[in-house]
């Protein structure tokens, strides 16, 4: 089939027999008919394994979440409603109420929330690292009933690069995961499990689908973590699970373990399930994620150094830039390019920044990123509103921050369109 893996998006996950459809088929169905009362039993106790309802499973959904597995290099995957379920589901699937998670406070807005609110409110508490921190400080953060650190690759909207190795010893020297949230780069860029993360979330809506047309999100697992070698901390994985007649996921599903978890209970039980059709738009979208990524990455470069450039902005942040503080870790874990979102300061105070972006013509603004339309939105106005000056700071995100997403369109156009916004604000 092909490892490289702008081959597996076009290639992966769905093999046709002979005479069978080139694309796969849309099962836009809630529910699978059986002739034998006693197969559905075995069904339901996941003691054989096929479909019986789509909340849990979904012969289409399958199709891509095996196409993201494999792009991934995983083992076991599966789609959710949106992203915010993929992050939720990936975490609550090993936290409980008393549990504790290390995260990097440089997240995207919706998923610092869910941390710090929600699922504070089901008592699990978060301590917040800075992704720069020191070793030792990273240490600090741990407690005995830590049971998951959590970050981003290239985080949302600040744009640090996650420093894997650091992140990943210090997980597993505590005996917890690292979750990490591929979003941004994407597999075609980065492929985290190769830096010892051990499972992988996305939110589909962005670069996945590209075409702003699907909410969605996926997790995918390496089946590198051991559940049973730290069976104490996991009790949800290693011990039997009455719901389903005593099955122990990490000894009966092995590897698949963790999506078998989070499919059998989360998804019965809280229902984010993807609507099939969305998932095969998606999924048709991702077959041109290759070559759209390489559009992307030289967009952006091309976009940032114009900006660089040019007095009139105060700074420019895109790893890809050899004068980034990210370059050598984005050299590091994703060589072949990052991502077309890049983040710029517009000097001036609030009113100057709604005031260029009013100006901006082709380039939209949108509360979205990562589609093949340019797209510009700032994140202190919106998505970010509800922190406070300091959380901003933490967060990465500053009053004068302008997010601009770079599409897939002639990177002159964009750049033309900066410029006549610049010029209308500050003069030419
Ligand atoms: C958008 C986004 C999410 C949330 O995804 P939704 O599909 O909007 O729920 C999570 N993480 C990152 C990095 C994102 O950019």
């Amino acid at each position: 089939m092909g490892e490289h893996v702008d081959t597996i998006c076009v290639q992966g996950g769905y093999q046709p027999g002979n005479g069978e459809s080139r694309t796969p088929p849309i099962i836009q169905a809630t529910t699978f008919k059986y002739t034998s009362s006693e197969q559905m039993s075995r069904l339901f106790d996941l003691s054989e394994t096929g479909y019986f309802y789509t909340r849990l499973q979904n012969p289409t959904n399958d199709t891509v979440a095996a196409k993201i597995c494999e792009m991934e290099g995983g083992v076991a995957a599966m789609l959710t409603s949106s992203g915010q379920a993929a992050n939720f589901f990936a975490l609550f699937n090993i936290c409980n109420e008393g549990d504790h998670i290390v995260a990097s406070s440089a997240i995207y807005g919706g998923t610092f929330n869910l941390i710090n609110v929600t699922m504070r409110k089901m008592g699990i508490t978060c301590t917040f690292v800075n992704p720069d921190c020191s070793p030792e400080e990273l240490e600090a953060a741990f407690q005995p009933n830590t049971k998951a650190v959590f970050g981003e690759s290239i985080s949302n909207p600040a744009l640090i690069v996650l420093d894997f190795d650091k992140f990943a010893k210090a997980a597993h020297s505590h005996g917890v995961p690292l979750i990490v949230d591929n979003t941004f780069p994407t597999p075609i860029n980065c492929r985290p499990f190769e830096y010892g993360v051990d499972i992988v979330t996305h939110a589909t809506t962005k670069y996945m689908d590209g075409h702003g047309s699907c909410v969605g999100g996926a997790i995918v697992d390496s089946g590198n973590f051991d559940w049973l070698a730290h069976s104490a901390k996991f009790p949800g994985l290693c011990t039997p699970d009455d719901s389903y007649h005593g099955v122990v996921y990490a000894k009966d599903f092995g590897k698949a373990a963790f999506i078998t978890k989070a499919t059998a209970q989360l998804m019965r039980d809280f229902g984010s399930t993807p609507a099939p059709i969305n998932s095969w738009i998606m999924g048709m979208h991702l077959e041109s994620l290759g070559v759209r990524m390489e559009r992307h990455c030289a967009n952006a470069r091309a976009v940032a150094q114009f900006l660089e450039d040019d007095p009139r902005i105060s700074w420019v942040s895109c790893p890809e830039l050899p004068t980034d503080r990210y370059h050598a870790l984005a050299e590091k874990y994703m060589p072949n390019g990052t991502c077309g979102v890049i983040s710029f300061g517009v000097p001036g105070g609030r009113e100057k920044v709604s005031a260029f972006l009013d100006h901006l013509k082709m380039i939209s603004i949108a509360t979205h990123v990562a589609d093949a339309r340019s797209c510009t939105l700032y994140p202190a106005g919106t998505t970010h509103r509800q922190l406070t000056e300091e959380q901003l700071e933490e967060a990465g995100v500053g009053v004068d921050l302008v997010r601009l997403s770079c599409g897939i369109e002639n990177p002159d156009d964009i750049i033309a369109d900066l410029r006549q916004a610049l010029d209308a604000v500050f003069g030419e």
